[in-house]
């Protein structure tokens, strides 16, 4: 009856990375490694993450006219998104500037780019892409009124996650509809307003105060906690080599989101998830180190 498991609706950013002896003061020149090019930003990653698991996924996002719009789209091609929903035009696509210096300390300039012209109004052209998925995921690297005008797209039955990263205070009709919000503990700082004490589960209380049906928070290493109206589980991590953890929030969503539309439960969507994010961690970069179902199978 669904096209699609998953609707991811975000941002995709070419990530442009540079390695330097040294980040530069201002008014300095150094001299860095040679570039290198990654497709990234929240919602493109999320979108591969889930695909490589072998979810039928659709992206809602926007591009520019240009090189790294055609990298994105490709990306998303080869992992096997449908990328019917990406849009082009409007503004150079996205890019964060990124050096890094030996110590892996890093320096991020982001031009939000086509991501600030994802508008209200192409969540409303696309709602077939809405009506045709299971589940609906957003992050926060888009206009805050694009994902309020998805809360109010959603057809009824469909099931919204949020992770809120970056994170900012949310509308109480954004918060009411997520299920989960997904967080990590400086997202659930900001969203709670700044006052969090005690421990995941004392957050956790604090945000479901706030009005979404639940609430996961990831706890990187520590694995992650679920919390309903009616409990509170511990989800415990995957004990695994780290290598780089970027990209294992995204990891974890995708993988969440799709579970539940499979018909898991919340506990179990994210017992799987956290395999997912395991997973990535223990392979440098993001997109590129998501695994696919085979590979969370064999951890
Ligand atoms: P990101 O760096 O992508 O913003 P995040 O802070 O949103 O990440 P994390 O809590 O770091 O999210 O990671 C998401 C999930 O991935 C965790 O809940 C956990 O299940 C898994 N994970 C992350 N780091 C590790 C690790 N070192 N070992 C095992 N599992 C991990």
């Amino acid at each position: 009856m669904y096209d699609y498991d998953l609707l991811v609706v975000g941002s995709a950013n070419a990530d442009l990375v540079i390695r330097v002896e040294r980040r530069p003061a201002a008014g300095e020149t150094v001299l860095g490694s040679d570039l290198v090019v990654h497709p990234g930003g929240k919602g493109a990653n999320q979108a591969v993450a889930a695909a490589r698991l072998g979810a039928r996924t659709a992206l809602l996002a926007r591009v520019g006219d240009d090189g790294h719009g055609r990298l994105l789209l490709q990306s998303q091609r080869a992992a096997g998104v449908d990328p019917a929903g990406v849009l082009v035009g409007g503004a150079p696509t996205g890019v964060a500037l990124i050096t890094v210096d030996p110590s892996g300390d890093n320096s991020i300039v982001v031009s939000p780019g086509a991501n600030a012209r994802l508008a209200p109004e192409d969540v409303r052209a696309a709602s077939g892409l809405l009506q045709a998925s299971r589940v609906v995921s957003a992050q926060l690297e888009i206009p805050l009124e694009t994902v309020v005008e998805v809360v109010r797209s959603l057809p009824s039955g469909t099931r919204f996650v949020l992770n809120p990263s970056p994170p900012r205070p949310l509308p109480a009709e954004v918060l009411a509809a997520c299920d989960p919000l997904i967080v990590n503990e400086h997202e659930a700082r900001v969203i709670a307003g700044g006052e969090l004490d005690g421990s995941p589960e004392d957050w956790a209380a604090a945000l479901l105060a706030l009005g979404p049906r639940s609430v996961v928070v990831t706890l990187g290493a520590e694995g992650a906690l679920v919390a309903t109206g009616e409990a509170m589980t511990r989800i415990k991590s995957v004990k695994v080599d780290a290598v780089d953890t970027t990209g294992a929030g995204d990891a974890f969503t995708a993988a969440l989101a799709w579970r539940l539309g499979a018909g898991s439960s919340l506990p179990d969507a994210a017992a799987y998830a956290a395999r997912v994010g395991a997973a990535a961690v223990t392979r440098p970069g993001a997109q590129e180190s998501f695994p696919t179902a085979e590979e969370v199978e064999s951890l």
